[in-house]
Parts: structure tokens; C-alpha cells; sequence
């Protein structure tokens, strides 16, 4: 058995916080231990109490005076997408077909996509997330390479080949059929392989027939317990488009429903512009608007309302992530940093403390995981970020007047990006330092 102790200052969530004065709603230790059976954790608390739980010689690593947090989740990006960020365009529909369509017919490719892959896992790591839901191209080739990658790496990673049948260039096309078939594989393949999820993923309604719809629709009844993904409500001409090629439904959100593709594992990028009606059709089906920040921002899709989603009498399930290409950063704390921005804009305050458990606890039960990420509960898996407030000379200097925790979050959230994270553990397993030495 490989046990370690970690000792450094211990933040984990145990529900949302109610506000900046909710202390009950986290587990914070100024001097904390925390004991790695496994891959798992075994014990949490005080560094004395779990220090004379543990072997005497056993292996000890002194994280002081940084936090140990539960590794950061990204709720929504994509794998194929890694050369198109940082692209040039108007809008979400011009960026799509002048640069993220072309680039994604390279990972037909299986060179190509394992290239990225190791790329794609490396910036994971480098910047602290532990566990990301990701599109992969619509081939198939895509998948393998991002799943056989997790799998090296031993990371709990969701993805998807992607479903799409038309209104893309023709080497991004499959049919109703392929779509269908070629998931089956893919879940056939990988799910419930190493630690990986497989998600059924057609990008969304504009690139999807009706028939291919259909082959959603029957793959999330016969796999009731796989998440779907996919986009909902980024843009306004992209919500007229969508409407006008399915003028049976009510609105974009409805198009879903009537595929049946409304429920709780599912994961909606974006969805800035819903309607009253469809907020209270995703608040009683409990799917998950995922907001991407940083992405929003960049093609000047709008501002989400999340805190407005939060408060409705029917609240809306929300997740967070980097939407990658779209979205500008691999960073969590730079897409929470954007987040709260945009709520300023909005009137509305996103204080640290709530940043912190979307980006863990809340991510993690937006995808119904908590019960193995996302926390520092003993029983759970041992994926965990180290951050430190002072990695750079003006945060170093900014800390000589931060006085509390939620101050030191906030700085980090403000100014922190990859040269935050000291350190990022895979089940137990330091690897950010692995690879700055592989770099090096
Ligand atoms: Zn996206």
C-alpha cells in the first residue's frame, strides 16, 4: 500500500456557501494533514491528529504555508480546440466556420489527436484541473486518443465523440447512423475503463438533423446514466438559426426536451439568453447550465445571469468552465476571475468563497460526482491542487496586507493563474512537478 501525508492549510466545501460569513459551509485547517491511502483519502483534519494516525515513516510532504484544495474541474471544453484558441472573429458562428471546423478535421488523424492529447493533459495539470468534461472531434479516432491519454495519466476525465450530420464541412460529418454507432463504441471502448466517463455529445441542434436527434434520443435511453452534452442559447443569431431549423418547438431548450435530452446528468454549454419558460424547464428537469466566462467574453456571446439562475424560486443547477478554444484560458482561476466580472456588470456580487466551491464541490455535483471528487472527504479520491497566494512579486506583495482566507482567495482568483499551482495530485500522485522536469 502507498500512503503519504500531506501537511499544509486544508480548504474543502461541504455545501455552497450562503454567503462571504458562512463558515459553516467549509472545512478550513491552518495546519492540516491529510492522509493518502491508495489513490484515496484516508484522513483529514488537524496535522497532529492525522500525523499519529499514520505510520512513523511514513512518506511526508510539507505544503506550508500553501492550501490544499480538492483539485479545480472544467465542466465544458474542447479537446480539438487547443490551436484554435486565441483566433481572431466577430462572433460565434464566423469563429466556428473560419477556423474551429478546419481545425477539428485534422483529428480524423490518430498522429495528430494523440499529439494534442498529451498537450491537452499537460495544461490540465499544469494549471490544477484534476477532472475536466471535454468534446472530442467527431471522429473516432479523437476519442481514443483522449481517452487512452486519461487512462495513461489516471485521471477521472468525461468526453465524447461529437454527433454532427450537417451544417459543417463534410470531414466533420457523420450520419444519424455513424453518430450512433460509432458512440456505442466509444462507450463499448472506454466507459467505466480507468477512471473515464464516456458522455454522449451532439454539439449541438444547428449541426444535428432531426434523424440524428433521434439517435441521441435512443442512446440516452439506453445509457440512462451517462451525461449528455451539448450547447444551449450562446448567441443571438445562433438561437434564431437553431429556431428556424426546428419550428415545432417552442424554444431552443424545448428542441432538447422533445428528444429527451432534459434531465440530470445533462450539461449545457453556455445558455446566457433562456427564457423564463426554459429556466423553469431546466430547474425541474435538473440539468446543468454550464457558464463559461472567459469564452463569452471573447466572441461576445453576453453576460450570464448566474446569480439570477441561483435565486429563482426554481433555481437553476450551474457549473462552471473554460469553454477552450472559445474560451481564453486553461486557467479555473482565471475563468472565476472573468465570472466575477461579468456579475458586476450584471449588479450582482459572485464573493470568493462561492468561486471556490463552483470550481470543486459545485462542479463535482453538477456532474453527480461528489461522492469521489471535488472534496478532501475521506473515502474520495485523492485529486488535489496546491496553490499559493504569492507566485508572483506583486501577489507576494499584495499578501503582506491580506489578513484573511477569503481576502488570500480572492487575490489568488484576481491575479493567479498557472504559476499558482505548486503542485497537482492524480489520485495520490504528484504530477505537475513531473512534468515541469520532462520540460525542462
Ligand atoms: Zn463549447
Amino acid at each position: 500500500m502507498t500512503t503519504t501525508l500531506l501537511r499544509g492549510r486544508l480548504l474543502s466545501f461541504r455545501r455552497a456557501p450562503l454567503s462571504l460569513a458562512d463558515s459553516e459551509s467549509y472545512l478550513y485547517e491552518t495546519d492540516g494533514g491529510l492522509l493518502i491511502e491508495d489513490g484515496i483519502i484516508a484522513a483529514v483534519g488537524a496535522y497532529a491528529d492525522v500525523r499519529a494516525k499514520a505510520p512513523a515513516d511514513i512518506n511526508e510532504i510539507d505544503h506550508r504555508p500553501h492550501l490544499i484544495m480538492p483539485g479545480l474541474i472544467d465542466m465544458h471544453l474542447h479537446f480539438p480546440q487547443m490551436q484554435v484558441i486565441a483566433s481572431y472573429a466577430a462572433n460565434l458562428l464566423e469563429w466556428l466556420n473560419t477556423y474551429t471546423f478546419p481545425e477539428e478535421c485534422r483529428f480524423v488523424e490518430s498522429d495528430h489527436a494523440q499529439k494534442i492529447a498529451t498537450h491537452f493533459y499537460d495544461e490540465l495539470i499544469r494549471h490544477g484541473t484534476t477532472t475536466a468534461v471535454a468534446y472530442c472531434s467527431v471522429h473516432k479516432t479523437s476519442a481514443d486518443a483522449y481517452f487512452t491519454e486519461a487512462m495513461r495519466r489516471n485521471m477521472r476525465m468525461i468526453g465524447g465523440k461529437v454527433m454532427m450530420d450537417r451544417n459543417a464541412p463534410q470531414g466533420l460529418l457523420d450520419t444519424p447512423e455513424m453518430g450512433y454507432d460509432e458512440t456505442r463504441q466509444v462507450i463499448a471502448d472506454w466507459h467505466g475503463k480507468g477512471r473515464n466517463h464516456v458522455a454522449i455529445t451532439p454539439r449541438f441542434a444547428i449541426t444535428s438533423t432531426p434523424a440524428q436527434m433521434e439517435a441521441t434520443a435512443a442512446l440516452a435511453r439506453e445509457f440512462p446514466d451517462l451525461h449528455i452534452q451539448t450547447h444551449l442559447s450562446e448567441n443571438h443569431d445562433e438561437i434564431k438559426f437553431t429556431c428556424a431549423l426546428y419550428p415545432e418547438a417552442t424554444d431552443y431548450t424545448d428542441i432538447y426536451a422533445r428528444y429527451g435530452l432534459l434531465g440530470p446528468k445533462s450539461l449545457f454549454g453556455h445558455a446566457i439568453h433562456l427564457s423564463d419558460r426554459e429556466a423553469d424547464a431546466m430547474s425541474e428537469s435538473g440539468a446543468v447550465a454550464v457558464h463559461c466566462p472567459t469564452s463569452n467574453l471573447f466572441l461576445g456571446s453576453g453576460l450570464f445571469p448566474l446569480k439570477a439562475l441561483v435565486r429563482r424560486e426554481k433555481p437553476v443547477r450551474i457549473g462552471v468552465a473554460t469553454d477552450i478554444g472559445g474560451g481564453s484560458s486553461y486557467s479555473m482561476l482565471r475563468t472565476m476571475d472573468e465570472a466575477y466580472k461579468i456579475q458586476q456588470l450584471l449588479g450582482e456580487r459572485l464573493n470568493p468563497l462561492d468561486s471556490y466551491y463552483y470550481m470543486t464541490l459545485g462542479n463535482a455535483e453538477a456532474l453527480s460526482l461528489a461522492d469521489r471528487i471535488g472534496t478532501l472527504e475521506p473515502g474520495t479520491d485523492a485529486d488535489l491542487v496546491v496553490l499559493n497566494a504569492a507566485a508572483t512579486p506583486a501577489m507576494a506583495l499584495k499578501m503582506e496586507v491580506v489578513k484573511t482566507l477569503p481576502e488570500e482567495l480572492f487575490l489568488l482568483q484576481t491575479m493567479g493563474d498557472d504559476r499558482s499551482v505548486t503542485e497537482t495530485y492524480v489520485a495520490g500522485v504528484a504530477v505537475k512537478g513531473q512534468l515541469s522536469e520532462a520540460a525542462g
